[in-house]
């Protein structure tokens, strides 16, 4: 009996430890959105790719995806990455635009740059 319930309160311990942990991820992805200053942006407000180097056009066909690191808009051909971003909340591979993948590797391996106005 004695062993159940060790077994048990081992269960609890780890079940409380995990949900820290998740705490804490959850601080850390909103810290890190603060930091960079993510937003969604919307789709209506953007009516061209957000990769400068291509800006093509959205259409019937060609539609809208975010990136889920930056949160802006590009069209199919400069969202063809995806990599799992864990500073975020996504431990599986989710779609980023292309200048971010590139990004990617230094943008949390680093400690984050911080954002300063230009005043
Ligand atoms: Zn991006
Ligand atoms: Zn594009």
């Amino acid at each position: 009996m004695a062993k159940i319930r060790q077994e048990t309160e081992a269960a609890i311990h780890e079940a409380n430890a995990r949900l820290n942990q998740a705490e804490r991820d959850r601080a850390q992805v909103l810290h890190l959105q603060n930091t960079f200053r993510l937003s969604w942006v919307p789709d209506e407000l953007v009516n061209c790719c957000s990769n400068y180097k291509c800006r093509a056009p959205f259409t019937q066909t060609r539609r809208r995806h975010h990136c889920r690191c930056c949160g802006r808009v590009f069209c199919h051909n400069c969202t063809d990455q995806s990599a799992p971003i864990p500073a975020f909340g996504y431990n599986q591979n989710v779609r980023v635009c292309n200048p971010c993948f590139a990004l990617l590797d230094e943008m949390f391996c680093e400690e984050p740059i911080a954002y300063t106005d230009p005043t």
